[in-house]
């Protein structure tokens, strides 16, 4: 089997779960979107509501199907992207619970499911999703009046404590909701950290659960191991790989492994990255081919079955680091091909 192997620590993910609620005294629900973070939906979300998540948030209708399989019929499921057109027989039919971001998504929510739960989220400075101080004014009281279950909204420079603008959105989001009745919040996993007058009545983490920072205790989740297909001996000032792009001064041993960036192993990890053998550290050099990746193993004293690139001696946010990027994109984009393992996660 030439496919590499991806594991997901389900033990791992509950735990991280359990400690950020842990520092907050309000309830914790958990953002699975995006295929709960690349990781797999549907065993993440019935890890998390096997630990205690009762609430799950993904970015659009079309996610709620998969969650609403995993969590069955008493958990909430919110979407960030509230009543798009077409959806409206998804949100009935899955009770998903819409944040609706627009005077035109509550429109169209009252009109087509007018007793159905929903939520409101506002802008509070990051102008992406929600609706502005000035429209939600107009339609405050009329919204407040029909009950919504959750009045949010974002933070955009949480996982920077010092940044001002954490400040500022908190100031905006109470002008727009102090003294209302409707359930409130504001922090993800970077809000959580900035400590209790960003908890509000519920928060949102993602990464976190995952493994990622700004949760720097967080658990490790993902593991990512790449097999050894074949190993050749180099004379000095022979050549590795696409435009040629690494030679040897010495003579090397390179072992070439199953997985590229059709894998989400990105491109931008070329000539630089570190694989492990176990405590070892071995460097990718050459390109990051589609499915091949090249690895000086000069140093080694036998071939390994093969090589890590995520685990206890290397991070999502390492790997991001090697790329210039950040863990939430490397978990993200890992690709469909590997095998994936489970483990943990009570008896499933
Ligand atoms: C993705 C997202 C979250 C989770 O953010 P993390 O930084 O992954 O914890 C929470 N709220 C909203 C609106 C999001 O888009």
């Amino acid at each position: 089997m030439a496919s590499a192997t991806l594991t997901i620590d389900l033990d791992a993910i509950a735990a991280n779960w359990r400690a950020l609620d842990a520092m907050t005294d309000c309830e914790t629900a958990a953002v699975v979107k995006a295929d709960g973070y690349g990781l797999g939906v549907g065993r993440v979300a019935k890890a998390l509501a096997q630990a205690g998540a009762r609430r799950f948030f993904v970015a659009v209708s079309e996610e709620g199907a998969a969650v609403r399989d995993a969590v069955g019929q008493n958990a909430e499921i919110l979407v960030f992207g509230g009543h798009m057109r077409g959806d409206t027989d998804m949100i009935r039919d899955l009770h998903l619970v819409p944040m609706l971001n627009s005077l035109d998504q509550l429109t169209r929510h009252f009109e087509a499911l007018p007793s159905a739960p929903f939520g409101i989220q506002l802008d509070s400075g990051m102008n992406r999703l929600g609706m502005e101080a000035i429209e939600w004014d107009a339609v405050r009281d009329i919204v407040l009046a029909q009950n919504p279950v959750l009045v949010m909204s974002h933070l955009a420079c949480a996982d920077d404590p010092d940044h001002a603008m954490n400040g500022l959105q908190l100031a905006a989001f109470r002008a727009m909701t102090d003294g209302i009745t409707a359930p409130r919040s504001l922090a993800a996993t970077g809000g959580i950290l900035l400590g209790p007058q960003f908890h509000f009545d519920l928060t949102r983490p993602g990464i976190g659960l995952y493994g990622g920072l700004p949760f720097a205790a967080a658990q490790p989740v993902a593991t990512l191991s790449l097999p050894v297909i074949q190993t050749r001996d180099l004379q000095a000032g022979e050549v590795v790989g696409y435009g040629n792009a690494w030679t040897t001064n010495t003579t090397a041993t390179i072992a070439t492994l199953s997985g590229g960036y059709a894998d989400g192993l990105l491109r931008a990890l070329s000539n630089g990255a570190t694989f492990w053998a176990n405590d070892i550290a071995c460097p990718l050099v050459g390109r990051v081919s589609m499915d091949l990746i090249t690895i000086d193993i000069s140093h080694l004293h036998e071939v390994p079955h093969h090589l890590d690139i995520l685990g206890p001696q290397q991070s999502v946010d390492d790997l991001a680091t090697m790329a210039g990027t950040i863990g939430y994109e490397i978990l993200t984009s890992l690709g469909p091909r590997y095998t994936r393992r489970y483990a943990g996660g009570f008896a499933q």
